[in-house]
């Protein structure tokens, strides 16, 4: 949510004024007012029927200047029409880039994805783990054409399936340009035509699949449709699902295919490193996937990095600690006076014993310890464990260890 500009960014919920970056359901809701592309705009009419005055329709890169902002939409190279919003603050040129789903390799029925500078990034990260490395397109289109051709060959009928929106069009694409002709599940075939009006030129004429197959065929079907009637209609056929999560091992077991490929629309771990590279942020903030692992990883890069939904976790680095153990015999250690520590110590040693008595031994020594009534007090308070009790309308704030200790930092005088 970006407060000074009333604006949501892709929520779930519907909203007064959100900015919608592409048109698959998990973006969208019935907002009363959704900023997006033009090619979104088509689509959700399309597809949600959302009614023509609720929907501003922006160019790419044409600016939209609003209370004191300057607004950019620029391609993200998800699906057809997938933007990302650059936010300008005119008065102090402070700026943020959010990218919505995006992916950096060039596709078929795609606007290719353009990256700007921007001080804040607020990026999607679904595949953020390095072990996400997707095999260079070519050789994946080679491997889907490959299985198509050895299909034909033993006289079955390929099933490709890949989300209605998107992925199922790429696929279109890719046979049609290979001189492939598909028949298209219905949802695939209404989404191609909706593509096709908004002037995606790489899509042929869509033909529906009616349950039946002529030999030389592919069919192109959303993966809920794996076990439709219309696809168990079909007897000898040979399956096989696009998808970025193909890299994990299993999936073709998972998804209850023949054959998995990791043609993915969203950026690979590469893939997200690229975009940090091309827009060079002060800040960046990760959602979807594993928003949690990445901004860890960019953390140990020295990075300004968080998970927008919080939750960041304390990292203990092994070489550190592993540092400070060789050095404490040279020098020796002296512990500074700190109550925190001493706190630390206490809740330690009271988990630590499953004895009531000593339990509380441990708590009326500390107590009488404590030098004033300040002390006394928040000691009390956070020993209930209810320092922040729960109450109707309250919210949890999930902010974690990291968050604390990076906070406690910047308080002056305090150390590692
Ligand atoms: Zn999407």
């Amino acid at each position: 949510y970006l407060p000074e500009l009333d604006l949501w960014l892709d929520p779930w919920e519907a909203k007064p004024r959100a900015f919608v970056s592409h048109a698959h359901a998990d973006h969208f809701a019935r907002h009363e007012s959704a900023l997006c592309s033009d090619v979104t705009a088509m689509l959700v009419r399309k597809r949600f029927h959302l009614p023509e005055g609720r929907i501003e329709a922006v160019s790419f890169h044409v600016p939209v200047v609003r209370d004191g902002f300057r607004l950019r939409l620029l391609p993200a190279g998800h699906i057809s029409g997938s933007a990302m919003l650059h936010v300008t603050r005119i008065k102090d040129n402070a700026s943020l880039l959010y990218t919505g789903d995006f992916k950096t390799r060039r596709g078929r029925t795609a606007e290719s994805v353009i990256f700007l500078n921007a001080d804040t990034l607020v990026m999607e990260t679904t595949f953020g783990l390095p072990s996400y490395e997707f095999p260079n397109v070519m050789e994946t289109e080679a491997s889907i054409l490959g299985f198509i051709h050895d299909a034909f060959a033993d006289g079955e009928t390929p099933v490709l399936f890949g989300y209605s929106l998107g992925k199922a069009q790429e696929a279109l694409a890719l046979v049609h340009e290979h001189g492939i002709p598909a028949l298209l599940h219905p949802n695939v075939a209404a989404m191609t035509a909706a593509c096709r009006e908004t002037g995606v030129e790489t899509l042929p004429e869509p033909v529906e699949f009616d349950g039946h197959a002529p030999p030389g065929h592919v069919i192109i079907a959303p993966p809920n449709a794996i076990r439709s009637k219309l696809l168990r209609g079909l007897k000898v056929k040979r399956t096989a699902m696009l998808t970025g999560w193909a890299m994990q091992p299993g999936s073709k077991f998972r998804y209850r295919v023949d054959e998995v490929f990791p043609l993915s629309d969203h950026a690979d771990h590469p893939g997200l490193m690229e975009c940090i590279k091309r827009v060079r942020p002060k800040r960046v903030l990760t959602v979807h996937g594993f928003a949690r692992e990445f901004a860890t990883e960019l953390r140990a890069k020295g990075m300004d990095a968080w998970c927008a939904m919080g939750g960041d976790q304390l990292e203990l680095s092994i070489n550190q600690t592993a540092q400070r153990t060789a050095s404490a015999g040279a020098t020796r250690h002296i512990r500074a006076i700190c109550s925190l520590a001493d706190f630390g110590d206490l809740c330690r040693l009271v988990g630590e014993t499953s004895s009531r008595v000593a339990k509380t031994e441990f708590l009326a020594s500390y107590l009488k310890g404590l030098a004033n009534d300040e002390d006394l007090r928040l000691a009390a308070v956070w020993l209930t464990g209810e320092a922040l009790p729960r109450r109707a309308g309250r919210r949890s704030l999930h902010v974690g260890s990291a968050t604390i200790r990076q906070a406690l930092l910047s308080l002056p005088n305090v150390r590692e």
